[in-house]
């Protein structure tokens, strides 16, 4: 086919990626979103085929059949709650591609070059897209092993970490320049290798360094990586669409990121850079729980009472609520409650679940209105005019300590001030912390109830309780 109809469709392609990303924007049209993105990609699949450059077609279709076929299994069979590590996983994959293309093309005695110049920008492009391919593999893959609770979450601490870090960023860019436009091309492999495993050990030691309540910014800024390998690539190849679509996911990724860093009154340089100035404040993994007191415990019927008199209601959901598959049991009892009169609304911390707009999802798949689902920032100045406000699930996103506890690891997080309703009911099976393994002195103050069990069972029946009253 006509090298021309290939660019034309790659330009389409990269159209519908950027409608894509604008349709993810709102819940609303998040849908349309996907259909626009799951389009671009069939385009850029289907032309990538047509391209006359395309060497080896029958070794490529069996290829992608065994890669979609197993990325189809796995997606299909993955739980809502292991999204994260899945997205992780994935990553890990982007950043393998770029560095085996990387070397691949580097190997490849086809690649001519016209001029030394034209060599030099080549072989930049080689150890750019090797060097973030590098880090995104095994950041992504140390990523995957914490969410998955394979490797602990509490950040590995090295004397001098830092100093490690710059050393083998140093190091990596002497090699790069040892193989980067030299004549006899293909033949400063070693350099070139070298500089991969230097890399590979950065992006792990870099993620290693992370805190757990940092991770869904790692898990973000792994994505911005993985985009701006896939650009590097993509320049590599002179393959436009890679270049456009890892563009928009290295910029997307990087500024949603920046987003979660201010939800979560985190540095972005610091979480980047492997906690740079964690020693500062930022949030770690505490050892475990301290006793702050007594709690006082509600039953479902009390709760009940409680709602059946309550004018306004706030729901805050967290982890919980995903692991308990509860939100659709909590929008039956959220739509009796409305049609009782009841102002019942829904509160989203940023960070809340373990992945981005995670119970935003699980929302909208219970049906729950978009317009009574608000962020924290929005709601907040509401909870002193509110009644009651249930925490489903949720922990370190409702930490009081973040705001009156100046010791507390997370001091500083923005949460969503649920204690200042009336009354605040915390639906939780025990008094385990939550993913940052910080104690919450939330659950010790006087209008504090715990109504324990899992999430899903104790509102369904605090919903045949309410029916019955
Ligand atoms: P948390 O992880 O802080 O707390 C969840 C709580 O849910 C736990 O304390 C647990 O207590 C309770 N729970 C678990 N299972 C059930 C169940 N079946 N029924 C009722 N309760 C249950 O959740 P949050 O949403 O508040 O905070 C999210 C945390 O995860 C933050 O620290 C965030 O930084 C981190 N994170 C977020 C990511 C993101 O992108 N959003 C990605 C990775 C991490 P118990 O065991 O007592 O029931």
């Amino acid at each position: 086919m006509n090298a021309g109809v290939v660019t034309v469709s790659y330009i389409a392609a990269s159209v519908l990626f950027i409608l894509s990303l604008g349709g993810l924007a709102h819940q609303e049209s998040a849908r349309r979103g996907n259909l626009y993105g799951m389009m671009g990609m069939a385009i850029a699949v289907l032309f990538t085929f047509a391209n006359p450059k395309l060497g080896s077609v029958g070794l490529l279709i069996p290829v992608m059949l065994v890669g979609g076929g197993l990325g189809a299994f796995v997606a299909a069979r993955v739980k809502m709650t292991a999204m994260p590590q899945l997205v992780a996983g994935f990553h890990s994959f982007v950043g393998l591609a770029a560095v085996l293309e990387g070397i691949a093309n580097y190997l490849d005695p086809s690649v001519q070059h016209a001029s030394r110049a034209e060599m030099f920008i080549h072989e930049t492009e080689i150890a750019v897209g090797v060097f973030i391919g590098a880090i995104t593999f095994t950041g992504s893959l140390v990523a995957f092993g914490k969410l998955q609770g394979l490797i602990k979450s509490k950040p590995l601490a090295l004397p001098g970490r830092h100093g490690m870090n710059f050393t083998a960023a140093l190091l990596c860019i002497y090699l790069s320049s040892l193989f980067v436009g030299h004549p006899g091309a293909h033949t400063h492999l070693m350099p070139l290798l070298l500089m991969t495993v230097i890399a590979c050990g950065l992006g792990a030691h870099l993620v290693l360094s992370i805190g757990g309540a940092d991770m869904p910014v790692v898990v973000s800024m792994l994505n911005s990586y993985s985009g701006w390998a896939a650009a590097a690539t993509g320049f590599m190849l002179s393959n436009d669409v890679l270049i456009v679509v890892g563009a928009l996911v290295g910029s997307s990724g990087a500024i949603l990121s920046y987003i979660m860093c201010r939800a979560m009154g985190r540095s972005f340089i610091s979480v980047i850079l492997g906690g740079f100035g964690v020693e500062a404040g930022t949030a770690v993994a505490a050892s475990g729980p301290t006793e702050q007191g007594s709690v006082t415990s509600i039953t479902v019927e009390e709760t009940a009472v409680l709602l059946r008199e309550a004018k306004s209601v706030i729901i805050v959901p967290g982890f919980g609520m995903a692991v308990a598959h509860a939100q659709h049991p909590v929008y039956e009892l959220t739509r009796f409650l409305r049609e009782r009169g009841c102002k019942v609304r829904f509160a989203i911390h940023p960070v809340a679940g373990r992945m981005p707009g995670h119970m935003n999802v699980l929302l909208a798949e219970a049906k729950v209105p978009y317009d009574i689902v608000l962020e924290m920032d929005e709601i907040n100045p509401d909870f002193p005019s509110t009644d009651v406000a249930i925490v489903l699930g949720a922990n370190d996103t409702v930490n009081s300590g973040a705001q009156d506890d100046p010791s507390s690891p997370i001091y500083g997080m923005p949460v969503v001030e649920c204690w200042k309703a009336g009354t605040v009911i915390v639906s939780k099976r025990s008094m385990a912390t939550g993913y940052s393994g910080v104690d919450n002195p939330l659950f010790y103050k006087d209008n504090a109830r715990m109504l324990f069990g899992d999430a899903r069972k104790t509102v369904e029946a605090v919903f045949v309780a309410i029916s019955a009253l």
